[in-house]
């Protein structure tokens, strides 16, 4: 699928991409490269990067909103070893498919965005941990590594510096798992992608023992342009504390599903809008605003809401990692519950017992009320099991897990209670 189109509001990292302008040559001629071309000849210290970033309020894109200049500050500079620097583009969460888009379309945007930030925290090594289940974007990653390196952008004395940067794509494995920044590093170790335990945290133990920053591939890809514009110019596209522009993954009852980048703090009826608004003009019933594994809202709730971190917390869910997920008034929200606690099932490690036991128990308990088994106290007993999943585990799969269940039944009960009363649907057409 390809979700490439131009209705973008103010966009950075995909304004004017065609499909076929993904090469150094494009880059360069969009003002590519010209960020780190200037940090080096002009000698910018490092610090004063960092600063910039700081002054972006550039947030991590990949779901859990860290300030991204401060995660970068955790970086010990002084360390005498080898230091990591990592981006996860291994995106697998159902509804998120903005970033494999990037390294398609403009995969040299996260190239120089990775170079600065190698730069910026005095690493020499990094890798992209791409996801295992698409190879064209793995390929066409690689095909722009060495355009960089063939340029003088990526290696050795980059752009005739004394500054060194060996940046190599690894293609993962396809688990889910392995986008949690732990397992991720485990996998890209060569073991088993199962996440670690916490603390110690990347920054000072992670790949191979060493100090490592992880960053998500829409966070590396605004670098460049918080560089060009300036931190403060950045931050004003968006609102306090939610700067910049974000892309949105929409998907779901919606005319037009795709990527939209749009500043933060844009309205979500603005952001339907410019997805072609409810598909065959059907009512809006639930929104998940962030990822599968975000608290489900309803369509009202939504219509009244701004797409920016502290909105959509203030709402009752979580941005996320930006992948809405629309469902209109023909959706059975136990149906579609479902389908996602099924997900959790299949994809939890089986690492901890609440996480392995507790995604086979709300599976299953979900699954004899979508097929007319419920029993009256089924729905008190989903939400004892998710919390004691929610917070007892290694890693957030378990939150993830527990979350959509209790906001599904929280939002929807009526349908949960109708499914167990009458044995079927409340909704027409699933009766
Ligand atoms: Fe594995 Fe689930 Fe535990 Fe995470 S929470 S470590 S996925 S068993």
């Amino acid at each position: 699928m390809t979700s490439l189109h131009n209705r973008h509001i103010n966009p950075l990292i995909l304004a004017g991409l065609d499909g076929n302008n993904w090469h150094l040559a494009d880059y360069v001629k969009r003002g590519g490269y010209e960020a780190l071309r200037r940090i080096l000849t002009e000698k910018i210290p490092p610090e004063q990067v960092i600063a910039e970033l700081k002054a972006s309020s550039l947030r991590g894109r990949g779901g859990a909103g860290f300030p991204t200049g401060l995660k970068w500050s955790f970086m010990p500079r002084q360390f005498p070893g080898q230091k990591y620097l990592v981006c996860n583009t291994d995106e697998g969460e159902p509804g998120t498919f903005k970033d494999r888009d990037i390294i398609r379309y403009n995969p040299h945007a996260l190239i120089e965005g990775m170079t600065i930030g190698a730069y910026a925290m005095g690493i020499s090594a990094g890798y992209n941990y791409i996801h295992g289940e698409i190879w064209a974007e793995y390929e066409r990653f690689e095909q722009a590594l060495e355009e960089a390196r063939a340029a003088g952008f990526l290696g050795d004395g980059i752009m005739g510096s004394d500054f060194n940067f060996q940046l190599h794509a690894f293609h993962g494995y396809g688990a889910y798992i392995c986008g949690e920044e732990t397992a991720l590093l485990e996998s890209l170790e060569g073991k088993k992608g199962q996440p670690r335990f916490k603390p110690p945290f990347p920054a000072s133990f992670g790949l191979y023992g060493k100090p490592t920053t992880i960053n998500n591939t829409e966070t590396f890809a605004a670098v460049p342009f918080i560089m060009r514009m300036g931190g403060e110019a950045y931050a004003a596209l968006g609102k306090p504390n939610n700067g910049g522009t974000k892309i949105f993954s929409i998907s779901g009852d919606v005319t037009k599903p795709g990527n939209y980048e749009v500043p933060l703090g844009t309205p979500f009826a603005k952001l339907l809008e410019l997805a072609g608004g409810m598909r065959d003009g059907k009512k809006i019933k639930a929104v998940i605003p962030g990822g599968s594994s975000m608290p489900v809202l309803t369509g009202e709730v939504m219509m009244n809401t701004d797409m920016d971190y502290d909105s959509i917390a203030k709402a009752g869910s979580m941005l996320g990692s930006g992948a809405v997920i629309v469902m209109d008034e023909t959706r059975c929200m136990v149906k579609s519950l479902l389908r996602l606690s099924y997900f959790y099932y299949e994809e939890s490690c089986g690492q901890c017992t609440p996480c392995r036991e507790g995604t086979g128990w709300l599976y299953r308990m979900v699954h004899r009320i979508e097929h007319g088994q419920g029993r009256a106290d089924d729905l008190d007993m989903l939400n004892s099991i998710a919390d004691n999943i929610q917070g007892r585990t290694i890693c957030a799969l378990g939150d993830a897990a527990a979350m959509p269940v209790r906001a599904f039944v929280k939002n929807f009960r009526e349908e949960f209670e109708y499914h167990i009363e009458h044995k079927h649907c409340l909704v027409p057409a699933y009766v």
